[in-house]
């Protein structure tokens, strides 16, 4: 098969990725911080993510990845098409159900609320599974040993670190609330984990 469905693939999904959050982005501008615990562990870790999303483009336009690539095969290539394809619709999802409460870091807004309607009924970060699932999709997809798994181990790492923290901080502003809502949530996969 050849690469060029791959690179039009990973361009595509960074687009809609960016498309997707554009919006949201803006509008948390306009939304006041009341609380943040961004430390320096927290922005090495952003920056990771974010070397690892830029990663697949570069490999798309540029040759400087090249030398890790493998031939592409239609089968892994239309399972993570459609992981990164359900992995863009979920990412859709959550940012519409988090609305002005999402940051893109450990914060809390002005007015926050626990959101446990939507995709958060079903675990309690279904936007890192989104991402994860199109991450997973990205291996599968990009012939290269480098630019595939690169937003899948960025991504992985962050999400180690920040879970944990993420909770706590929900538990400390929503208490009782938060350990409820926990205590009948999975964190990543319905039922399982
Ligand atoms: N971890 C969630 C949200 C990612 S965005 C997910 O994967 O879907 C990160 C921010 O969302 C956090 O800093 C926190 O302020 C906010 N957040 C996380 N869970 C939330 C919830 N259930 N309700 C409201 N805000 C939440």
């Amino acid at each position: 098969m050849h690469v060029g469905f791959a690179i039009a693939a990973a361009l595509a999904g960074s687009v809609a990725m960016v498309a997707i959050r554009a919006p949201h982005g803006h509008r948390s501008l306009k939304v006041k911080v009341a609380t943040s615990r961004k430390g320096r562990l927290e922005k090495v870790l952003l920056t990771f993510a974010w070397a690892g999303f830029l990663v697949p483009i570069l490999w798309a336009i540029t040759p400087l990845f090249r030398f890790a690539d493998y031939p592409l095969h239609p089968v892994p290539y239309a399972i993570g098409v459609m992981c990164m394809a359900v992995g863009l619709w979920l990412f859709h999802g959550s940012h519409v159900d988090l609305g002005t409460n999402w940051s893109v870091t450990l914060e809390l807004r002005e007015n926050h609320r626990l959101i446990t309607g939507g995709l958060y009924r079903f675990v309690r970060h279904p936007m890192y599974a989104a991402l994860g699932l199109y991450s997973v999709g990205q291996v599968f997809v990009l012939p290269n040993w480098v630019a595939g798994p690169s937003y899948l181990v960025s991504l992985g790492t962050l999400f180690l670190f920040r879970v944990g923290a993420e909770e706590r901080m929900m538990r400390e502003q929503f208490g009782k609330d938060y350990e409820e809502y926990a205590a009948r949530t999975k964190r990543l996969i319905p039922g399982i984990w």
